[in-house]
């Protein structure tokens, strides 16, 4: 999945993986929990969670390599969060063909701009996640405009690419997903 910061991409991973019995793999939260439980990786990550900035492509992928290979073996996976780069897209298809990985689709949750701030903040007052402030969303928002659009004609490109209106409710939205997968055959 790829969306903007806001845009329910968790929520709605959560209930994909569910509803299909697979892996949700989310980077950010895998990320909160090695910065939680104090690891090397945790702490090496910190600062830039913290600063709402990508952490190094290496470290994110080290650390996912093994569980989506893992998933991938155990029914499949959905990724939320990963990837975030052209750079990490390419390093990911690179690891994943000789492994006879492939991704079936790319859901882009399209949420306009105005929109991701009100669901953000809502959130900051639920989880109190310490890059749900304005600032840093802004800036996550910025470095989601720069580095990770990219990434929805790179997919394009390769015919994967799949839109869904995210500016609905949780149900709707869900419901479209499971939809145009299920037109695509892939569950
Ligand atoms: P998320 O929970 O997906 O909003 O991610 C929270 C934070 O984790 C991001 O702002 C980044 O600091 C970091 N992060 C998550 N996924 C990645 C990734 N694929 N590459 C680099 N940093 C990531």
């Amino acid at each position: 999945m790829v969306a903007p910061p806001g845009a329910g991409k968790g929520t709605q991973a959560a209930r994909l993986a569910e509803h299909f019995g697979i892996a949700h793999i989310a980077s950010g939260d895998l990320l909160r929990s090695e910065v939680a439980a104090g690891t090397a990786l945790g702490r090496e990550a910190a600062a830039y969670l913290d600063r709402g900035d990508l952490v190094p492509d290496r470290v994110v992928l080290d650390m996912l390599v093994g569980r989506v290979a893992q998933a991938a073996d155990a029914g499949g996976f959905i990724l939320d969060g990963f990837p975030r780069t052209l750079a990490q897209a390419q390093a990911a298809y690179e690891l994943a063909q000789p492994r006879d990985i492939a991704l079936d689709a790319v859901i882009a949750l399209e949420v306009p701009p105005e929109e991701l701030w009100a669901r953000m903040s809502a959130r900051a007052a639920a989880e109190g996640r310490a890059d749900d402030t304005q600032a840093v969303f802004e800036h996550r928002l910025a470095i989601y405009d720069e580095q990770t659009k990219p990434l929805l004609n790179f997919y394009d490109e390769r015919g994967l690419l799949q839109k869904v209106d995210g500016a609905r409710s949780v149900d709707e939205v869900f419901a479209d997903i499971v939809g145009v997968l299920e037109d695509l055959s892939v569950s």
